[in-house]
Parts: C-alpha cells; sequence; structure tokens
C-alpha cells in the first residue's frame, strides 16, 4: 500500500491543498485536531486572485452558489465623509475572478465537501499532530487520535496548522521564531441586516479610517447578515474581556473618533469577539526535506489586505501544480512549491503590515492620507492593489 503525504489541519488552507494533492493524483491523509471541521470567526472576502485558484480546482459553480458578489468598495473617514468609491465589477473581466464575500462556515463546508469527495482522501478530526521526524523515504510522524497515540509513515508533511503551527515550531525550533503581538485587537461580530442603515444593506464593502484603527463591514448570505470587524491599536491585555456586548464597543469606538453612522452600527450586533493579532518572522525557508509548510503556518500576515486566506489558496494550487513535473520526488516537488511562492506571500506579508499603519494614522498624517485617496479615487485605489490580484 502506498503511504500518504499528510496534511496537517484542515482550514481553508489544508483543505484546498488536499483538494490540488488529489488532483494531482496523490494519497492525502488530513488530520484535523478540532473535533469537527467548522471554522469560528464569520466573513471572509475572496480576492479574484483565490477565486481563480479556486476556480482551476473546479469550484466555480458553488463559489457563485455560496458567495456574494460586492459591487464596490467605499472607504470613509471616522467623520462618515466618503473618500473613495471602489467599483468592483471591473474584476471578472479585468483579473478573471469576481470579489466575494462569504461566511466561512459556508466556504469551509464546501472545501471539504469536494475534496471528501475526491478518491484517495482520506480525513481524521479529533487527530493532533505531535511530532515527527524525517527519514530516507519521507518522514514518520506521531498524532494523537481518538483511539489514542498513532505513528504512521508518510512520503510527506504539509504543515497547514496555522499560526501557532507544531510543524513550524519543531522544523525551526529556536526561540527566535517566537509569536509576538502585532499592536492591535479585532472585535468580530455578525448582525441582522434588518437592523442597520439601507445604506449598509447594500451588496458593498466598506472600509471607516479611525485616528487609531479601521472598520470593515460587508453583507453575507445573500444581504440577510452583515459581517463587522473592528480593529483598534490597543496594549494587549491577556486577561482581558474576550467578549463584549455591541453597547460597550459602542462607547469604545466613540473615543476613536467614530461617526455615531457607525458608532449605531456597532450596536446592532449584540456580542462581539476579541481577536488580538500576532506575527511571526519571516521565514528563509519553509521546506525541509519532504516536510513543508502553507498558508499561516509558512507566512502569517495581519489581515490588512484580506489575502492570508487567499495566499493559502494559491500556495494550494501551486502544491499541486508542482507534482505536475514526470517522476517528480516529494522533496522535489516541495521545493519547487516554495520557489514558486515564498517571494510573492512574504511580500504580501510586508504589505498588509504597511497597509494597517496607513489606515491607522492620525493627526495631519490622516488627512494628507484622506487627501490621497481623494486625488487617487477610487480607480486609482484599486490600481494600488492589482499586483495582489492579478
Ligand atoms: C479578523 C480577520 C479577518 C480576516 N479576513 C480575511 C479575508 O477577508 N480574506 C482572507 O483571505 N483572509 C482573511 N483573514 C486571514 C485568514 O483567516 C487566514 O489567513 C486563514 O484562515 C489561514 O488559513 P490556514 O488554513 O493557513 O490556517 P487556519 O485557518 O488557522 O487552519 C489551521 C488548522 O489547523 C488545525 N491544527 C492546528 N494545529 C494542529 C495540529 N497539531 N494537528 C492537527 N491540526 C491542527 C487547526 O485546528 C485549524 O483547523 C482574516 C483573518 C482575521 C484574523
Amino acid at each position: 500500500m502506498t503511504a500518504p503525504i499528510v496534511i496537517a489541519g484542515a482550514g481553508v488552507g489544508g483543505l484546498t491543498a488536499g483538494l490540488a494533492l488529489a488532483q494531482a493524483g496523490k494519497k492525502i491523509l488530513i488530520l484535523e485536531r478540532a473535533a469537527e471541521i467548522e471554522e469560528i470567526g464569520a466573513g471572509l472576502q475572496i480576492a479574484p486572485n483565490a477565486g481563480r485558484a479556486l476556480a482551476q480546482l473546479g469550484l466555480e459553480s458553488e463559489l457563485n452558489d455560496f458567495g456574494l458578489e460586492p459591487q464596490a468598495i467605499n472607504i470613509r473617514d471616522n467623520n462618515a465623509r466618503l473618500l473613495a468609491r471602489l467599483d468592483l465589477s471591473v474584476a471578472r473581466q479585468r483579473w478573471g475572478a469576481p470579489f466575494r464575500l462569504f461566511h466561512r462556515a459556508d466556504l469551509q463546508q464546501l472545501l471539504l465537501n469536494k475534496v471528501s469527495s475526491r478518491p484517495g482522501v482520506t480525513i481524521e478530526t479529533n487527530a493532533r499532530l505531535e511530532n515527527f521526524e524525517t527519514i530516507k523515504t519521507g518522514v514518520t510522524l506521531k498524532y494523537e487520535g481518538v483511539a489514542g497515540g498513532v505513528a504512521l509513515a508518510a512520503l510527506g508533511l504539509v504543515g497547514a496548522d496555522g499560526l501557532r503551527s507544531i510543524v513550524r515550531d519543531r522544523m525551526m525550533n529556536t526561540p527566535m521564531d517566537a509569536l509576538s503581538y502585532a499592536g492591535s485587537v479585532a472585535w468580530r461580530a455578525l448582525a441582522p441586516a434588518d437592523e442597520v442603515y439601507e445604506v449598509f444593506r447594500r451588496r458593498e464593502s466598506n472600509l471607516w479610517l479611525l485616528p487609531g484603527g479601521h472598520v470593515v463591514h460587508y453583507p453575507l448570505r445573500d444581504g440577510k447578515i452583515i459581517n463587522i470587524v473592528v480593529i483598534l491599536d490597543a496594549r494587549l491585555d491577556e486577561d482581558g474581556e474576550k467578549q463584549i456586548d455591541g453597547d460597550t464597543l459602542r462607547k469604545r469606538i466613540i473615543s476613536y473618533g467614530a461617526a455615531f453612522e457607525l458608532a449605531d452600527l456597532i450596536s446592532a450586533a449584540p456580542l462581539w469577539r476579541r481577536w488580538p493579532f500576532f506575527i511571526r518572522p519571516m521565514l528563509t525557508t519553509w521546506t525541509q526535506d519532504s516536510v513543508t509548510l502553507l498558508g499561516d503556518a509558512a507566512h502569517p500576515m495581519l489581515p490588512f489586505l484580506a489575502q492570508g486566506a487567499a495566499q493559502a489558496i494559491e500556495d494550494a494550487l501551486a502544491l499541486g501544480q508542482a507534482f505536475a513535473a514526470p517522476n517528480i520526488t516529494v522533496e522535489r516537488a516541495f521545493l519547487a512549491y516554495e520557489q514558486k511562492r515564498r517571494m510573492q506571500a512574504q511580500k504580501v506579508v510586508a504589505a498588509s503590515r504597511q497597509q494597517g499603519q496607513y489606515f491607522h494614522l492620525s493627526g495631519g498624517l490622516a488627512l494628507a492620507r484622506n487627501i490621497a485617496i481623494r486625488l487617487l479615487g477610487g480607480k486609482g485605489m484599486l490600481a494600488r492593489n492589482a499586483w495582489l490580484y492579478r
């Protein structure tokens, strides 16, 4: 019996990698430590670069069924003045796929359905990867399953196990690679659409720039719910409240200078969950023999360009394509994949961080930024990010 390639983690990255490797004819075992494959959090913007990759993996019709296509992005300052309106209707023609907005659970489910229907793919939940060792013929690994510890021989291991990746920890094995707090916290919530102003129910994404923060909101699931993310620069209080109600966050956001329209939107959502942001250093390599990293495990990024999942999806496609070369070994395919992806993904990591600094400017710098956005206009603002979507 052929040994499988093991993927640790069934997030967006791991499931898409399973799909891409199965498409390349590989036998796959996906290990997921959670009891059930479900996404916490709420909305996910899937930009054209990721939409194109998913379409190549045969998901176009599912994307059309479950995704909501926003027609524009409105950028406003904290006083609710419109700075620019980016017309997204050009995306399909310009970049080969539209922008789409998903409930995370829907995207996760459609990926899971697709990958489980592929021959040669096994998915095991309640299966936490504990350790691995590279050997001549691949890798041996140990995981904790429902029935206890399991030892397994595999042809290769893909660490798609997220920001706090065990595969990365074991591979790098240095305190220099530790996580550090990035200086801002997200509060995330869903509001019923009929509780918010009509203007916020439109099929559009919205970005508000505040001194020391920003807010993103957009409709999901045919416009029935509104996904809202509030990001504020703040000191990390590990013991602080992990959930708060809408009125508490409303008061907090007013202290960041938010207009009343935005404050009202915040109180429309009853419960807000905290999400502090962490970063890790950039890696000079992702691959060691027959072990490689993918998605947040390889290149965690701040979500200010909405590209974390998109880059994980691009990784997955490239990983599958690397096996197209005849008789290629797992080691060589993993290296080819890393060579194709590392520079671009790390460029996105750096750009995401800069985008956060730009969004959170205050005082005179914020005024100068707002003038620059007005001068660039919607077309210019969209063109700024064209390198990501191409
Ligand atoms: C507020 C916010 C908004 C965002 N918005 C967007 C957006 O709009 N668009 C976008 O593209 N990206 C966005 N992102 C980023 C995106 O969510 C992540 O980049 C993406 O989910 C990473 O996917 P992943 O599969 O690499 O990792 P994860 O989603 O973290 O999945 C890792 C999986 O591995 C499992 N796991 C961990 N350890 C083990 C182990 N030892 N054994 C087995 N399984 C294990 C975990 O349980 C998990 O299921 C956002 C992020 C945040 C925080």
